[in-house]
């Protein structure tokens, strides 16, 4: 399988309206080295999970998302900079996408990485990012700023674009962060950042409500029984 053509993914969604601004194209992928303590979304880790899936159909997925009224498209995962090439190659296309588009699209990326540990590599596949959340997830750094899980992360704005629309949103600290909760064929999931103690709360709230988790993204699956 050619790197460069395709990028393994957890999910992609549309619309997403909690990370970043406006009305958004979310794309997950699969697979993340960096092990943060009490990282939500372990189902991302495993590097031989989720679905490969050409560049060239993301790119699709995405021109058809924009023509649905998108601003702007958000990479997460797992940690999308484990697959440099395969980023490159989406963005670059994704950026010709957004170029054809009557309203300006942004690009939001997050990586678990600090800017300072970027391989050239890595540095060349966000080339088309406008901004950049960056930094591990350190769960003894709670913080209530908007689109980022702990205090050290950082919103690094890198266009003109990037700094219009998100300059106004760096220090902001809403009353509630913004989540959204899906519900499909693979059961229900959550999409953003949620405050800390949250997700126990709502399990909480779900069992007191006759609702059972049988298995859920922030804790390690149990052991097969058989
Ligand atoms: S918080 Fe992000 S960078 Fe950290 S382990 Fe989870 S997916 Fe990876």
């Amino acid at each position: 399988m050619n790197p460069a053509r395709t990028l393994r993914v957890n999910r992609t969604h549309f619309p997403v309206k909690v990370l970043g601004p406006g009305t958004r194209w979310g794309i997950w992928v699969q697979g993340c080295p960096l092990a943060c303590r009490g990282c939500m979304s372990l189902d991302t880790w495993d590097e031989t999970g989720g679905v490969e899936v050409s560049v060239e159909s993301l790119a699709v997925e995405w021109a058809e998302a924009v023509d649905a009224g998108a601003t702007g498209l958000t990479l997460s995962g797992g940690e999308p900079l484990v697959q440099p090439e395969a980023v490159a190659a989406l963005l670059v296309a994704a950026d010709r996408v957004r170029r054809k588009a009557s309203r300006e699209c942004d690009i939001l990326v997050y990586t678990g990485f600090e800017l300072s540990e970027l391989k050239p590599e890595q540095l060349r596949a966000i080339e088309h990012a406008d901004v950049l959340m960056t930094g591990r997830y350190n769960a003894a750094a709670p913080t209530r700023l908007l689109w980022r899980g702990s205090a050290n992360q950082r919103m690094v704005m890198r266009t003109p674009l990037g700094r219009q629309r998100y300059a106004g949103y760096q220090n902001l600290v809403p009353d509630k962060p913004p989540i959204q909760v899906q519900v499909d064929e693979s059961g229900a999931w959550i999409v953003g950042v949620p405050a800390p103690g949250t997700l126990p709360r709502l399990e909480r709230q779900l069992r007191d409500g006759g609702l059972g988790t049988v298995q859920v993204s922030w804790r390690p699956s149990p052991p097969e029984v058989g």
